[in-house]
């Protein structure tokens, strides 16, 4: 372990009022509604990634709130105002995210969304149950969230018709992350990467946390940790890593928008003139199931298959660039946000839709508090 100075733990790791895990979007969020809250605060944030490594600044970017046949399969094992408050909450968090941070600064556009289908079966179960998602939807939209539209993008291998959300978004996912760094440090918020926290104990004199760099007493700690959370907390939240790639720039791409394919299971954008292009977890669930940043073999040939045949057929398509990201998943979709002990608490699995709801978890951690 480094020896620090006695001006070093004098400035940095003395009379810390909070201490957050994680730089990702709700810790960072978390960081700026306590500084709100208590501005006389000193509030640190631990990273253990030299950049944040989380999935916030990995993701597709998507500003969505789920597709048909999600909301249909979420039905399935939640009641119509469960799935009514989800789809609320990540509205609610997209708009909370655009006003904090402005469209124009996270590029935010409202270019659509698309369903597509390998086949008929599911299309068709989507169009029977298309209505009454529109009307459970309705006192949040005012109008028809989900409709059908032909293939106008040219796209081959699948059905001939989509379904389309006009509400649906892309941001700048870099630029969020960005924002949100800027944001935060300018209030004074000290973020320490690089420092991994190893394990904790809530006790009399508060927490005391034991760092891959440090070990310092904080009277409040806030784990945003998403799927990294095993090594730290004892909840329903297991590692999901996302497989992604992007291409080089391609010449006239007319492809505009965010769109889902096969239940939602692979997803890709416009970004830059490129296609970004991810999924594919399907294939080996169990495999995926880790926090090691690696790709594999099998979904990345999967990946450009389905780029050249499906998405950008008979085109000369290279691919720029490849990585993966870590989500934090489990049986249910709620967010885990609540009081661990006496002095620690946690904001955490947030699926795949931390882009919608990450403002409002980070908001309501900072509130348990
Ligand atoms: C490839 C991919 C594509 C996605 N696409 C979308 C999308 O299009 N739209 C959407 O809404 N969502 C998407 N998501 C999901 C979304 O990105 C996440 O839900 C969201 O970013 C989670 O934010 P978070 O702050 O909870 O966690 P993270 O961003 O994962 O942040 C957790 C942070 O905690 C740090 N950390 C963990 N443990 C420790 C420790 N012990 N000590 C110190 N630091 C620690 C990590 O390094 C990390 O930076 C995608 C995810 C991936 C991986």
């Amino acid at each position: 372990m480094l020896s620090y100075s006695y001006w070093e733990l004098k400035e940095w790791f003395t009379n810390v009022n909070f201490t957050i895990v994680g730089s990702g979007i709700v810790g960072l969020n978390c960081a700026l509604y306590l500084k709100q809250k208590y501005p006389k605060a000193k509030i640190i944030i631990l990273e253990k990634g030299v950049l944040p490594q989380g999935a916030s600044s990995k993701n597709a970017g998507f500003a969505c709130f789920g597709s048909l046949s999600e909301l249909i399969d979420d039905l399935k094992n939640h009641s119509e105002e469960e799935v009514f408050n989800l789809v609320k909450k990540r509205w609610n968090g997209l708009e909370l995210l655009r006003k904090n941070l402005g469209d124009k600064k996270i590029n935010f556009q409202q270019n659509g969304g698309y369903e597509l289908f390998l086949d008929s079966k599911l299309f068709d179960e989507c169009l029977e149950k298309k209505n009454d998602i529109n009307s459970l939807l309705n006192p949040l939209f005012k109008r028809s969230v989900f409709k059908t539209e032909k293939n106008i993008f040219n796209f081959a291998n699948i059905y001939n018709s989509y379904i389309t959300n006009i509400f649906e978004g892309q941001i700048d996912t870099g630029k969020m992350v960005i924002e949100l760094l800027k944001k935060v440090m300018s209030l004074g918020v000290q973020i320490i990467n690089a420092t991994e926290v190893i394990k904790f104990d809530d006790n009399l004199n508060g927490v005391s946390i034991k760092t891959s760099r440090v070990e310092f007493t904080t009277e409040k700690l806030l784990l945003a940790t998403n799927g990294f959370s095993k090594s730290l907390l004892n909840e329903e939240v297991k590692p999901a890593r996302a497989q992604v790639l992007i291409t080089k720039p391609i010449e006239n791409l007319f492809i505009k928008g965010t769109f889902h394919l096969d239940k939602g299971y692979y997803y890709f954008r416009n970004i830059d003139n490129r296609i970004l292009f991810g999924g594919g977890r399907n294939l080996d669930f169990k495999a995926e199931e880790t926090t090691s940043f690696n790709q594999t073999k099998l979904i990345q040939n999967k990946l450009e298959e389905i780029l050249k045949e499906t998405i950008l057929p008979n085109q000369k398509i290279e691919i720029a660039h490849r990585w993966s990201g870590i989500m934090g998943v489990g049986t249910q979709k709620k967010a885990i946000i609540k009081q661990i002990s006496n002095n620690v608490y946690c904001g955490v699995r947030l699926g795949g839709m931390g882009v919608a709801i990450g403002s409002i978890v980070g908001k309501e951690l900072a509130e348990l508090v």
